[in-house]
């Protein structure tokens, strides 16, 4: 994604940072395959007054839609398909069938591309369906099995600054999600910094 983010500065209908005059930092999760976690990290936000957005497999939702109802209480929901198809082994009309049926289940106006993988042509298409592409500025690696818990928050604490969309994961890869989660918002809460969901 590197190469989109230097060539394709919030172009096209994707967005990989968000401009904001105060400190504001935008969390971001992905998948919300590991249900349970990603209940226990709703309440983790909400002790802590934080809106954030969540990119959710539509399968999931559909199998746990007391999520939704959770979810929009206090953050933006975002599309990540219904079924985590991955744009370049899928053949464009599936692709587009999956996205509408997430946004069957619930309208969206974000989206993001399970993988990163998506074209700028593509996300310009999908801008008649009133979707905008939300990428990210940066990547935590958080499902790595060589980054540990200190290297996570290591790579957040240096790497954020003023509209920063960072990507965490609420899967089964992620260990220590919620102690990552709260460690970063005591740091930048600390530093004066702001966390919001996104609305573009
Ligand atoms: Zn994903």
């Amino acid at each position: 994604m590197r190469f989109y983010s230097l060539y394709f500065p919030n172009c096209c209908n994707i967005y990989f940072r968000l401009p904001r005059l105060q400190n504001t930092l935008y969390l971001t999760f992905d998948d919300c395959s590991n249900v349970s976690l990603t209940s226990e990290l709703l309440d983790l936000l909400n002790d802590y007054n934080i809106s954030a957005t969540f990119f959710c497999i539509g399968e999931i939702l559909a199998k746990n839609l007391f999520l939704i109802d959770k979810i929009l209480k206090n953050h933006t929901l975002g599309n990540h398909t219904f079924s985590h198809y991955n744009f370049l082994k899928t053949d464009i009309t599936t692709y587009i069938t999956d996205i509408f049926r997430f946004q069957s289940l619930y309208k969206a106006n974000l989206f993001r591309p399970p993988y990163g993988v998506i074209t700028p042509s593509f996300a310009k298409r999908l801008k008649k369906y009133d979707l905008k592409v939300v990428l990210w500025s940066l990547m935590t690696y958080d499902f790595d099995v060589y980054m540990n818990a200190d290297r996570i928050l290591k790579l957040v604490y240096n790497r954020s600054k003023n509209g920063t969309i960072i990507v965490f994961h609420c899967n089964d890869k992620v260990k220590k999600l919620l102690t990552l989660i709260e460690k970063t918002i005591v740091f930048f809460t600390d530093k004066n910094f702001v966390f919001d969901s996104i609305k573009i």
